[in-house]
C-alpha cells in the first residue's frame, strides 16, 4: 500500500522558488571582480536566474546538457547555478586553480557547451580553449560590455547584456523550471584528482536537496533566516559545503567574498556585513587569526564557523573560543559525500564539560547526522571494531553518496553498498570518526602507521609556527620516516631542534620526524589544502643516505 503523500520531487529550483517568494527581500552582498560591493536580493536573483535559463534555452540548452561555471563566490555566479539547474541542465563547477591543461580535460570529459566565467578568467580560459579541443561552444563572461576584455573575441557573450531584456518570470515567457524526476542530474564536480584522472561526482536534484536538510539540523550547520552567511569555501569546492542550497533554503543573509580570501580581506566582510557564520578550510582561518594578532581587531558578530576539507588543528578550535568567543564545528566529508559526512557537535554530555575537556573530542571529526551510515573496514573489506582505537578504511553509505563517477565504468561500492573514502580513521561506539590519515598520505615506519593529523596537530600549537605538514619519506631501514616541514608566521625564527623538542614527550618516540625543514611557504593544492603529493616528491631523497650515514 502507498502512502497518501503529495508527489512533490525534491528538485533545488523550489529552494529559489522559496527563497524569492518568502524571504524576497533578503540580501546577497557581493564583493565583485569588477571591485566594488554589489547588493541584490532573492527575489532579483530568482528573476535574473529566469533570464539565465532563457538565455540558455535560446543557445539550444536542453535538460542533461552540461554547462559549466568558473567562478569565484558571488551573486552571478549564483544566477548561473540556479538558472542552469532549474531547466534540468547540469551546473558543472570548474575549479579555477587547476592547471589549464587539466581544466580543458575536464571540459571535455565533462562534455560542456557553455561555460560562464568571472571575467578575470578570459585570458587563461580563452587561451585554453583555443589550443585544446573541447565540446565548448559558447563562453559568457560574467561582466558586462564595459568591462569586455581585450581577448574576448565576437563570439564571446558579456552576460549583463546576453540576459538583459529576456523575461524574468514564467508568466513572460521564461521557462518553467522543474517538471522532471527528483532523480535528474543537477550538479558535477570533479575531485581534486591527487591520484590518476579527477572524478566527476555528478549530484542529483534530490541528492542536493536531502543534504541541504542535512545540512540544516541544529547539530550539522543549524542555519537560520536570522543567520548572515559568508561562504568563503567555493561553490567549485562540493557547493560550497551545501551552503549555496542551504542559504536561500533558510532565507539567510549571504555574504559572497569573491577571489580576496586572505585575512584583511575576511575580516572586512565579516565585520561590516554582520557576518554570524562562516565555513573554510583550515589555512584561511589561520590567515585570519594572524591578521586578528597583527592587528588586534575583534570579531564582533561572528559566532560559529564550520572548519573541514582538512583536518582542524586543536590550537584553531581553542584561539576561536577563548580568544573571540566563536565556536568551531570540525566537519568531515568529500566531494562524493556531497560533501558533509560528520560534524563535530558535542552531545549532552560532552557539552556540560569545562571547554577544555571538550577540546580533545571537538578535534575529532564528529558523529555523521541523520542520512549518513558508517562503517570501518580492512583492507580485505572486513567490518572492524567501532572501539574509538581500531584504525582502518572510513566507509560511508546514504543518498547523499556518491554510487559511481560520471562517464567512468567500474564499481565503487562494496557489497553491503558501502562507499571507500579513502580515509583512514577510527571510530566509537557513538560513531564519532578521528580520521588518521588520507590512505595514500599514511607514513608506514617499520609496519606501524604513523598519523600525519597527529603530529600536524600538535606543531600547530607551536606560537611561531603558521602550517605544519608531515609526510612520509622513503628510508632505507625503515620504509618510510615522517619530515616534519614547517611554515613560520612572518617574522619568526626557529631551530628544527625546537621543534622536535616541541613535539617530544607528546608522541611516541618512534614517531618523532627524522628531519624538519622550514619553508617561505608551504603549497597548497586546488582545493586550499597542503599538497602533500608535492612534497613527497620534492623531498623524497631526503632520508636516501640515512642508512650510510647512520652505518658509518
Ligand atoms: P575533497 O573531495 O577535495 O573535499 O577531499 C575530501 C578529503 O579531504 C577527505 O577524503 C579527507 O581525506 C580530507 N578531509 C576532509 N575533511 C577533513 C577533516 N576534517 N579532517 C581530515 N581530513 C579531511
Amino acid at each position: 500500500m502507498l502512502g497518501l503523500m503529495q508527489d512533490w520531487p525534491l528538485t533545488v529550483d523550489r529552494i529559489l522558488d522559496h527563497a524569492a517568494s518568502r524571504h524576497g527581500g533578503r540580501e546577497i552582498v557581493s564583493r565583485s571582480v569588477e571591485g566594488p560591493v554589489v547588493r541584490t536580493t532573492y527575489a532579483e536573483l530568482h528573476a535574473r536566474a529566469k533570464q539565465v535559463s532563457h538565455g540558455l534555452r535560446e543557445l539550444g540548452i536542453a535538460r542533461g546538457d552540461r554547462v559549466a561555471t568558473l567562478a569565484w563566490n558571488g551573486g552571478r555566479h549564483m544566477e548561473a547555478w540556479y538558472g542552469v539547474m532549474g531547466i534540468g541542465a547540469v551546473c558543472h563547477t570548474l575549479n579555477p586553480r587547476l592547471h589549464p591543461d587539466q581544466l580543458c580535460w575536464i571540459i571535455q570529459n565533462a562534455g560542456d557547451r557553455v561555460i560562464l566565467a568571472d571575467i578575470g578568467f578570459a585570458p587563461m580560459l580563452l587561451a585554453a580553449l583555443a589550443s585544446h579541443p573541447t565540446p565548448v561552444e559558447r563562453v559568457i563572461l560574467l561582466s558586462d560590455e564595459v568591462h569586455r576584455p581585450p581577448e574576448a573575441g565576437r563570439r564571446v557573450l558579456m552576460y549583463e547584456d546576453w540576459i538583459a531584456g529576456r523575461p524574468t518570470s514564467d508568466a513572460a515567457g521564461a521557462p518553467a523550471w522543474g517538471r522532471f524526476g527528483e532523480e535528474t542530474a543537477c550538479g558535477l564536480c570533479y575531485t581534486s584528482g591527487t591520484t590518476g584522472d579527477p572524478k566527476g561526482v555528478l549530484y542529483s536534484h534530490r541528492s542536493n536537496f536531502l543534504h541541504t536538510l542535512l545540512v540544516l539540523q541544529a547539530d550539522v550547520m543549524g542555519l537560520s533566516a536570522a543567520d548572515v552567511i559568508l561562504p568563503i569555501v567555493p561553490m567549485f569546492h562540493a557547493n560550497a559545503w551545501g551552503v549555496a542550497f542551504a542559504a536561500p533554503a533558510v532565507g539567510a543573509k549571504l555574504v559572497m567574498p569573491g577571489q580576496r580570501l586572505d585575512g584583511a580581506s575576511v575580516h572586512e566582510l565579516l565585520e561590516t556585513e554582520g557576518v554570524t557564520f562562516s565555513a573554510a578550510v583550515p589555512t584561511v582561518w589561520q590567515g585570519l587569526l594572524q591578521h586578528l594578532d597583527a592587528t588586534g581587531e575583534k570579531l564582533s558578530t561572528l559566532r560559529r564557523v564550520v572548519i573541514g576539507g582538512s583536518a582542524c588543528s586543536e590550537v584553531l578550535l581553542r584561539r576561536f573560543w577563548e580568544d573571540y568567543g566563536v565556536e568551531v564545528r570540525h566537519a568531515w566529508g568529500m566531494t562524493e559525500t556531497s560533501p558533509v559526512g560528520t560534524m563535530s557537535t558535542p552531545g549532552a554530555e560532552t557539552a556540560a564539560l569545562p571547554f577544555d575537556q571538550q577540546l580533545p573530542w571537538r578535534v575529532k571529526q564528529g558523529r555523521p547526522p541523520l542520512g549518513i551510515e558508517l562503517k570501518l573496514a580492512d583492507e580485505d573489506g572486513a567490518r572492524l571494531a567501532e572501539d574509538g582505537a581500531t584504525a582502518g578504511r572510513l566507509m560511508v553509505r546514504g543518498p547523499t553518496v556518491a554510487r559511481g563517477y560520471f562517464a567512468r565504468d567500474g564499481e565503487v561500492l562494496d557489497a553491503e553498498g558501502f562507499f571507500d573514502t579513502g580515509d583512514i580513521a577510527t571510530l566509537d561506539a557513538h560513531g564519532v570518526v578521528q580520521v588518521t590519515d588520507r590512505a595514500k598520505d599514511v607514513i608506514k615506519s617499520g609496519g606501524e602507521w604513523i598519523s600525519s593529523i597527529e603530529i600536524e596537530n600538535i606543531v600547530t600549537g607551536h606560537p611561531a609556527v603558521a602550517v605544519a605538514a608531515v609526510v612520509g619519506v622513503a628510508h632505507p631501514k625503515w620504509d618510510e620516516r615522517p619530515l616534519l616541514l614547517v611554515q613560520l608566521k612572518p617574522g619568526q625564527v626557529a631551530e628544527p631542534v625546537a621543534m622536535q623538542d616541541y613535539l617530544s614527550g607528546k608522541i611516541a618516540k618512534w614517531w618523532m620526524p627524522d628531519d624538519v625543514v622550514f619553508l617561505d611557504e608551504i603549497p597548497l593544492g586546488a582545493t586550499g589544502k597542503v599538497d602533500k603529493k608535492g612534497l613527497r616528491a620534492k623531498f623524497a631523497e631526503r632520508y636516501a643516505a640515512a642508512e650510510l650515514s647512520q652505518a658509518g
